[in-house]
């Protein structure tokens, strides 16, 4: 990524990020360079994602003071997909703790497609991965709830604390997902027959299908992302979602597979825990600092957002988000003016 030198206000993680308009001037360059890349295609496996505006795009910026930065169309709504699978592995962590989903989920990335049924088998029948769907509809079956019903309500409104405002279901993204998830009903009766899930692997099918289609836009994804970045607490509405226990777990996970099979490629390029969905929604997470959400729904091969990737590639490099950068400690300023 080719940053303009004039744009880079620090090259080491460390630090905060600078005053909004200086924030504001990085944002624009992010997503006047990301416009113009017209490559990669719509997702329409799920037919009704087929429909979406190909030039749709927007950046949004939380800080972890609560302070928005807004591109574009931040306010075109969208299904969340699977950015959802990072926010409910974060509930059901909260819930249940570190150990038990380490051992039911694992951490580890398949290197296999999102939608594997031959990763399942490879491992004995382990999900592996809580961010593909083995894994994320075996952490879905995990979330507390006396049936189908209630645990649809504990993950919409543990969704909606995230975002700060009440998130509504995409019926129509629903219902044409349901009509063609047979792959998504395989693999659950495949856990069950691991036994990986021990509830009614339709219902668990159900809610996960439910929480994918989730309506969003790029400023609810950018909160969501915030609170991860601020210990778990909403910055915009004050309230604590999570632990910053489980944030750190989260984000461990998004770190290693976040972006599917590219999820090697963004850590290299971006250096941030991240998580896309196959509607074109990305998340991005600079802890103690912000969150950034995007929306553009051409992918690339690996099903991540085209357009997302280069603005938050450009934020990165600007903004020294980057959890890998340092500097040399006695070439920081405060050496330099106290020697
Ligand atoms: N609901 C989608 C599925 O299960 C989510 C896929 C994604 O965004 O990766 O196929």
């Amino acid at each position: 990524m080719d940053v303009d030198a004039a744009d880079v206000v620090q090259s080491v993680s460390t630090g905060r990020v600078p005053e909004a308009p200086q924030v504001d001037r990085i944002l624009e360059a992010a997503h006047t360079r990301a416009l113009r890349h017209r490559e990669g295609r719509v997702a329409d496996y799920i037919p009704v994602l087929a429909a979406a505006d190909p030039e749709a795009f927007g950046v949004c910026v939380v800080g972890v003071d609560g302070v928005r930065h807004d591109i574009g169309d931040t306010r075109m709504r969208f299904s969340i997909q699977s950015i959802s699978k990072a926010f409910v592995y974060a509930l059901v962590v909260e819930q249940l703790g570190h150990e038990r989903v380490l051992e039911v989920v694992g951490v580890n990335n398949t290197g296999l497609a999102f939608n594997s049924v031959i990763a399942i088998e490879l491992n004995d029948g382990h999900p592996m991965n809580p961010m593909v769907n083995a894994g994320a509809i075996a952490t879905t079956a995990l979330m507390p709830g006396e049936d189908a019903d209630a645990q649809w309500e504990a993950v919409r409104d543990g969704l909606s604390r995230f975002a700060g405002r009440p998130l509504e279901l995409d019926d129509e993204v629903y219902r044409s997902e349901s009509e063609t998830n047979l792959r998504n009903r395989a693999i659950a009766r495949l856990l069950q027959s691991y036994g990986r899930i021990d509830r009614d692997p339709e219902g668990v099918v159900d809610v996960y299908t439910r929480q994918c289609a989730l309506s969003v836009d790029a400023g609810d994804l950018a909160v969501m992302a915030a609170t991860l970045a601020d210990g778990g607490v909403n910055p915009v509405t004050g309230q604590r979602v999570v632990s910053a226990d489980v944030c750190r777990d989260t984000l461990a996970v998004l770190a290693a597979n976040g972006l599917y099979e590219g999820s090697g490629e963004w850590l290299f390029e971006i250096g941030l825990p991240g998580k896309s969905g196959v509607a074109g929604g990305l998340v991005t997470i600079a802890p103690g600092k912000v969150g950034v959400g995007t929306y553009a729904p051409r992918l690339d091969d690996a099903g991540n957002s085209v357009r997302g990737q280069i603005a938050t590639a450009y934020l990165s490099r600007a903004l020294g988000l980057n959890i890998f950068a340092s500097a040399p400690f006695a070439s920081a300023p405060q050496r330099e003016s106290s020697s």
